[in-house]
């Protein structure tokens, strides 16, 4: 399309301008070849009419100077040729009057449409604005609605608006198809059709609760596909309320809980293995502890009777040999009775009340050779609170990590060692700390496994057996048990006992 070019404006304003000089100039020549008054004023006032046509601001005022001066030289121009007693004068008076009436009143006009469409523009700004604003707002609205849609629609829940006759008017795709339906299939249905058989009583209970005021929260129920199957779900009811405070309608939440049921079914399954299995290897350590004795008891008596009696007739390596036969029979039987104490653990044992500094106080008195011998400081600060425990095996609790705590002691200094207790919210936390030769960090987390020492027999005597005894002690009473240490520093053991 070819290029059409308007015409600029100041050649537009120019020529409506010369339209006018040009009128203006007509009607003159028209006034003064017109031999007798006519009423030029009413002509000229076609003019000023027209300038109301005229772009500039004052135009019409010009226009009306132009047209008196043009009035006044027709005057000049006809009066030598007019007759005495004419009313040229009055007229031109008149035209003169006519044209600033007609100047007044199109400048008045002019400036009153100017004014009108100064009003106008100014709504129209208005208009466009408010209407650019009502654009953009809607568009955010639409954002938004498009995202609170995708996630409704694409949770993981399967979500449902229900009326309060349980009528579903909004479901998400994910209960859709979690189920098997579409969603015209739900809407307008009751939400009991979407419930396993087994589950309605529960949901019907729980709906009659939660229109009382109860809420529903984390209930486990069973929905069912429209192929029959059941899912596993937790359901979390809330709702929507109108200004009166009734409820609109209840939002649904179902979290489908096949795979956690799968993988806690799978867990407890495990755990009742490990249970059993784990009884089976007590009950083993236990026979063989047990029937080990015997044998050995027969080999030491028989050892015994060879040294006693048979001594003087052995030369030096057949009495060496006795002797490691006798000291090997003695460790054996530690060992196994060691092994047999430690499947007994529990056993048989009840519950009852367990005070600590009666338990401490007795164990002081016990002990009170060796502590003496060692030269050893006990000093303690404990909760003065009974908890319900296995009083035997606490008592060996404390036995065994006192009696390490001397054993471990550093050479030429004398024991000193703290038990102190921290209360907590469902458990009392213990310490038992010590001055001795400390554990370094990375043996610490063996020296609770049955048979484990980090020190030879010459060096330290023992069966590698009091923390493994006293983690099953800990175990039977839920609790933990722990090392804080550093080889050369003392140590510190932890416990736990539940309250
Ligand atoms: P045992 O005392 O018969 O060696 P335990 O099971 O009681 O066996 O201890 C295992 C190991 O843990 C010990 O051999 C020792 O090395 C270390 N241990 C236990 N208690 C302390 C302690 N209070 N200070 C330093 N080391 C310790």
């Amino acid at each position: 399309m070819a290029n059409q070019k308007s015409t600029p404006l100041y050649v537009k304003n120019a020529i409506l301008f010369s339209i006018a000089f040009l009128i203006a100039a007509i009607i003159y020549i028209i006034d003064i070849n017109v031999p007798s008054s006519i009423a030029i004023g009413a002509i000229y006032s076609l003019v000023i009419l027209y300038s109301w046509i005229l772009p500039t601001k004052n135009i019409s005022i010009y226009i009306g100077i132009l047209c008196t001066i043009l009035i006044i030289l027709g005057m000049t121009e006809k009066s030598a040729s007019l007759p005495q007693g004419s009313l040229e004068g009055f007229n031109t008076f008149i035209a003169i009057i006519v044209v600033w009436v007609c100047v007044t009143l199109v400048s008045a006009a002019k400036s009153g449409y100017a004014g009108l469409e100064k009003v106008l523009s100014l709504l129209e700004k208005k208009v466009f604005e408010r209407t650019k604003a009502l654009l953009k707002s809607q568009k955010e609205l639409e954002i938004s609605e498009r995202i609170y849609s995708s996630l409704y629609e694409n949770s993981n829940e399967m979500l449902a608006s229900i009326k309060n006759n349980n009528e579903v008017i909004r479901c998400n795709e994910t209960l859709a198809n979690k189920l098997g339906y579409s969603k015209d299939e739900i809407l307008g249905r009751s939400i009991e059709f979407l419930h396993d058989e087994n589950s309605l009583a529960n949901l019907r209970n729980s709906l009659k609760g939660y229109n009382e005021g109860k809420s529903i929260k984390n209930a486990e129920l069973q929905l069912k596909t429209n192929s029959g199957k059941a899912i596993d779900v937790i359901l979390n009811v809330s709702s929507s309320k109108n200004n009166d405070g009734t409820i609109a309608f209840k939002r649904f939440s179902w979290t489908d809980i096949t795979e956690l049921k799968r993988i806690e079914n799978e867990r407890i399954a495990y755990a009742e293995k490990l249970e059993a299995k784990n009884k089976e290897l007590e009950q083993f350590a236990f026979i063989a502890s047990h029937d080990l004795q015997e044998p050995l008891r027969t080999v030491t008596s028989f050892s015994e009777l060879l040294s006693n009696e048979y001594r003087t007739q052995f030369d030096e390596t057949g009495k060496d040999s006795l002797n490691f036969i006798l000291e090997a029979t003695g460790r054996m039987q530690n060992l196994v009775k060691a092994l047999l104490d430690y499947s007994r653990i529990g056993k048989d044992a009840e519950m009852q009340q367990v005070n600590f500094i009666e338990i401490i106080e007795n164990l002081k008195k016990d002990l009170s050779l060796k502590i003496t011998e060692t030269n050893t400081l006990i000093e303690y600060d404990v909760v003065d609170v009974a908890v319900m425990g296995y009083k035997d095996e606490v008592r060996q609790l404390f036995l065994n990590l006192i009696l390490n705590a001397i054993k471990f002691g550093k050479k030429e200094v004398s024991p000193i060692i703290k038990i102190s207790s921290l209360k907590k919210q469902n458990e009392i936390q213990f310490c038992i700390a010590d001055n001795g030769i400390g554990i370094s960090k990375e043996h610490q987390h063996k020296i609770f496994k049955i048979f484990k020492r980090l020190h030879s027999r010459n060096e330290y005597d023992g069966t590698g057996i009091g923390l493994a005894h006293c983690q099953k002690i800990i175990d039977l009473h839920g609790g933990k048990i722990w090392v804080e240490s550093s080889l050369g520093k003392g140590s510190k053991f932890f416990f736990t006992l539940k309250t």
